[in-house]
C-alpha cells in the first residue's frame, strides 16, 4: 500500500513557476464539477415520474441521512458582476409568496419519502438569503422542522450578505440552528465596489464576522472574486490583507469570468477597465503565495481553509468529497433541493427545479414537484463521478480500488484517457505510478484540466465535427467551461 501524499502541503514556489509558465498554453479553466455530468448535459426527458421513482427509492435507502440546499432567489440591488438566478426586487410581498411555497414544495417531497428523515446537511444559498425578514426565516425554518429532523450538531450553513445584516439578526440566525456562515466580499477596494455595483466597507464585513465570532458560529467563510474592473495586484493584495486581519476559517477565491452576451448585468461592466489575463494571473498567483504564507491551506478550485477547519482536515484524511455547494465532507448523502433552480441528487438521479417563480407556482398550484429537467446516471457516469472527485478532492486516483468497485479494468476502459493523462504528466500536471494517479502540485492549480481528461461528455463534443456542437447559450443554461462563482451574495 502506498502512503498517501497528502496534497494538503503548502504550494511551493516552484509550483506556482511552473504554473505562471504554463498558462498561456493549458487553460485551467473548465466545469467546476461541482456535478458530473455537468449540469448542463441535464435533459427535460427526466421528469416528475422520474423524480417520484428516485424518491422512493430514497425512501427504501431510509434511514441514510440527507443534505439539502435551499434557493432564495431574491436581492435588494444587482451587483453588476453577476451569473446567479436571483430576482432584483425590494417587494417583500414576493418573498412571502416565496416562503409560504417553499412550505408546500417540502411537505409534497417529505410525503414522497414517507417519514422525517434526518438532515446532517443544510445549505441556505441565493441570491439573498438574508433578504428574508426575521419572520419569513422563522417560517421556513418551521416548515423545515415541520418535515425533517435537523441535529444541531449538523452543518448548516447560509449565505450572508453583510450589507443587509447587524447584529440582532447575525442572533437569529444563530437562534435558528444556522452553524456556519459564508459571506460576499469580492473586494475591499472602493473603486472597484463602485464598478460592480457593491459598496460595502470594510466595517461592515467586520462588524459581521465579529458577530459570528460572539456567536459561536463554527466556521466563518468569505468569499472574494478576481478579475474584476480596476483591479490590480497590488489593490488586490491590499483587500487580501485586509482579509486576513478578519482571519475567516474558509475562503474562496473566485474567478470573474466576463459573459456579458450570457449575463445581462455585466454589460454595465467597462470591459476597459478589466485587468488583462497576465495581471489577473498576476493576482491570482500572489494571492495563492499570501494566503498560503499566512498559514491557509490550498484545497483546491479557488478554496483556502485553516489547517484544523473540517474540510482542510477531510483532505489530509483522504475523505473530501465534492456536491454542489462546492467541497464537503458530506457529499455522499442524497441531496434534496428546494425553490427555484435548486438541484437535487437521489438516488442516482439529479434534478432541477423549475427556473422562474411563475413555472415554480404554477407547478406547485398543480399539485406537482416542479422538476423542470436533470439526468439519469448509468453505471458509467458513477464511475467517471468517483474518478473526477477523487482527482479534484484528494489529489490521488487508488485504481485497484476502482477497479474492484466498478468491476472495471482500468487501463483497457480508459485507454484514451489515460494517453491524454500522459500529455499532462509531460507538462507535470500528473504522475502516473503503479496503481495509482496522483495530482502534483501544479496539477492542483490546474485541477479542472486533468479532471476533463475523465468526462465522457467533453470528449464526444470534441470527437463531433464543429457543426454538430452544441448551439450558443442563450441564458437558460449553465456555460460550458465557465468557472461560476455561485456563492456570491
Ligand atoms: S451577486 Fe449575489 S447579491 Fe449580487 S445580485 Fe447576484 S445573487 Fe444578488
Amino acid at each position: 500500500m502506498h502512503t498517501h501524499t497528502t496534497p494538503s502541503a503548502a504550494l511551493d514556489r516552484r509550483a506556482l513557476s511552473d504554473f505562471r509558465a504554463l498558462a498561456g498554453r493549458i487553460d485551467g479553466n473548465g466545469p467546476r464539477y461541482t456535478s458530473y455530468p455537468t449540469a448542463d448535459r441535464f435533459h427535460g426527458g427526466l421528469d416528475e415520474s422520474a423524480y417520484h421513482a428516485a424518491l422512493a427509492d430514497c425512501r427504501a435507502a431510509a434511514p441514510a441521512p440527507l443534505s439539502l440546499y435551499l434557493h432564495i432567489p431574491f436581492c435588494e440591488n444587482i451587483c453588476y458582476y453577476c451569473g446567479c438566478n436571483k430576482v432584483i426586487t425590494r417587494d417583500h410581498g414576493r418573498s412571502a409568496k416565496y416562503v409560504s411555497y417553499l412550505g408546500r414544495e417540502m411537505a409534497l417531497t417529505a410525503a414522497h419519502l414517507g417519514g422525517r428523515r434526518q438532515v446532517l446537511q443544510s445549505h441556505w444559498g441565493g441570491g439573498t438569503p438574508t433578504f428574508l425578514n426575521p419572520a419569513e426565516m422563522r417560517r421556513v425554518m418551521a416548515s423545515l422542522h415541520e418535515h425533517f429532523d435537523l441535529p444541531a450538531d449538523g452543518e448548516h450553513s447560509i449565505e450572508i450578505d453583510p450589507r443587509r445584516v447587524d447584529f440582532e439578526r447575525m442572533a437569529l440566525l444563530a437562534e435558528l440552528g444556522f452553524n456556519r456562515v459564508s459571506l460576499g466580499v469580492q473586494d475591499f477596494d472602493p473603486e472597484v465596489q463602485q464598478a460592480i455595483h457593491r459598496i460595502q466597507p470594510f466595517e461592515e464585513t467586520r462588524a459581521v464576522v465579529d458577530a459570528s465570532r460572539e456567536l459561536g458560529f463554527r466556521s466563518v467563510s468569505l468569499d472574494l472574486i478576481y478579475g474584476l474592473p480596476h483591479q490590480t495586484t497590488a489593490r488586490f493584495n491590499a483587500t487580501v490583507e485586509r482579509v486576513l486581519t478578519l482571519r475567516p476559517d474558509r475562503l474562496s477565491v473566485y474567478s470573474y469570468a466576463h459573459l456579458p452576451h450570457v449575463f445581462k448585468p455585466q454589460r454595465r461592466i467597462d470591459e476597459n477597465a478589466l485587468p488583462s489575463a497576465g495581471e489577473k494571473l498576476d493576482i491570482l498567483v500572489s494571492t495563492i503565495e499570501r494566503l498560503t504564507a499566512a498559514g491557509y491551506v490550498y484545497i483546491g478550485m479557488d478554496h483556502f481553509a485553516l489547517p484544523d477547519d473540517d474540510l482542510a482536515v477531510a483532505q489530509r484524511e483522504g475523505r473530501l468529497q465534492r456536491n454542489f455547494q462546492g467541497y464537503s465532507t458530506h457529499a455522499g448523502y442524497d441531496q434534496l433541493g428546494f425553490g427555484i433552480s435548486a438541484i437535487g441528487a437521489v438516488a442516482g438521479r439529479y434534478v432541477q427545479s423549475a427556473r422562474t417563480l411563475d413555472d415554480y407556482y404554477a407547478a406547485l398550484d398543480a399539485g406537482r414537484l416542479p422538476v423542470m429537467r436533470g439526468f439519469t446516471m448509468a453505471s458509467d457516469d458513477r464511475l467517471r463521478r468517483e474518478i473526477i472527485g477523487a482527482l479534484m478532492c484528494n489529489g490521488v486516483l487508488d485504481i485497484a480500488q476502482i477497479e474492484a468497485r466498478h468491476g472495471i479494468d482500468f487501463a483497457s476502459t480508459f485507454a484514451a484517457e489515460l494517453a491524454d493523462l500522459d500529455r499532462l504528466g509531460a507538462d507535470g500536471l500528473v504522475r502516473r505510478e503503479p496503481g495509482r494517479i496522483e495530482v502534483t502540485m501544479l496539477g492542483r492549480l490546474l485541477v479542472r484540466r486533468v479532471a476533463m481528461v475523465f468526462d465522457r461528455y467533453l470528449r464526444e463534443d470534441a470527437a463531433r465535427p464543429p457543426a454538430a456542437q452544441p448551439a450558443a447559450n442563450d441564458g437558460a443554461q449553465p456555460v460550458r467551461f465557465v468557472p461560476r462563482y455561485s456563492r456570491v451574495v
